[in-house]
């Protein structure tokens, strides 16, 4: 009988392949994915929170809102209020694929609505300068809202916090600072100093996202993943509200960079293994 943390290990294994060569794996905190979904079982009120503009095309992009939609909906499946926040160039797009309630963002936000936890999928961290940088290294603060703030807040306020990351620029990279300045492409630019409690490096944030609500079905015992047409639905949707793919810049069924099949793989991997735990 393979024990629970076994299944962890094989979630964190597939959500951790590196399809776009970030050098990433050495990112990945061993542990961390199961502590974070055991963690978010405790939750009393989680806030997701989601949207990386692309500077070329000054919209939101494919990977992060279908993620933070599954995660969110994992949540909510465990009876555990959710809310959901990005900003306003993200908005459509979370609106798009059904994130509700959709909150704006607010510096004091936390001293009026009381979350246990936040998760950030795939959100831009401030770097080392204060700025927020795309993975070219090209400045972004046109089109961000300081959201991440909240994370720094996080820890006075006693919440717990967990980043989603894929490229070393997101929220919760503050955690690997300075291996990751070393390892992604324009590392000591763009890195944030924005970190959590709990860090989850993936391929793609999406991932990262299903990987946290499988973990959360392994030690539920319910399945709460999406199905590869749900996760298929949330891409379209962002798509027609504007998005497009943040490696290309295309309005093309592609999260970074790769076609949906790509994706799926990765999806359907996870069903696996949540269906293994549950098998008597
Ligand atoms: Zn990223
Ligand atoms: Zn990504």
């Amino acid at each position: 009988m393979p024990l629970m943390s076994d299944y962890m290990v094989q979630i964190e294994k597939l959500i951790s392949r590196d399809p776009g060569g970030r050098n990433i794996g050495r990112l990945v905190q061993p542990g961390h994915l199961a502590e974070a979904a055991r963690s978010l079982l405790g939750a009393k009120k989680v806030l997701v929170v989601t949207g990386f503009p692309v500077a070329s095309a000054g919209v939101g992009e494919t990977d992060g809102p279908p993620g933070a939609l599954a995660l969110g909906r994992a949540v909510a499946a465990l009876d555990i209020p959710v809310a959901y926040l990005t900003d306003s160039v993200n908005a459509p797009l979370l609106k798009a694929v059904g994130a509700e309630p959709l909150l704006t963002y607010a510096p004091d936000l936390l001293d009026r609505e009381r979350f246990s936890h936040l998760v950030a999928v795939e959100r831009p961290g401030r770097a080392e300068d204060g700025s927020y940088y795309n993975m070219f290294g090209r400045p972004i603060d046109h089109l961000v809202e300081p959201v991440d703030e909240l994370f720094l807040q996080a820890p006075r306020l006693g919440l717990t916090t967990v980043g989603v990351g894929d490229g070393g620029n997101e929220v919760g990279m503050g955690l690997v600072r300075d291996l990751a300045a070393g390892l992604v492409n324009n590392g000591d630019k763009i890195v944030s100093t924005v970190a959590t409690d709990f860090l989850i490096t993936a391929g793609v944030s999406n991932w990262g996202a299903w990987g946290l609500a499988a973990a959360l079905s392994v030690l539920s015992g319910r399945d709460l993943l999406p199905g590869v047409d749900q996760a298929t639905e949330a891409v379209r949707a962002v798509l027609e509200a504007g998005g497009v793919d943040g490696v290309t810049g295309e309005a093309a069924m592609k999260v970074d960079g790769m076609t949906l099949d790509r994706h799926d793989e990765i999806l359907t991997g996870l069903q696996d293994i949540v269906a293994r735990s549950m098998a008597k």
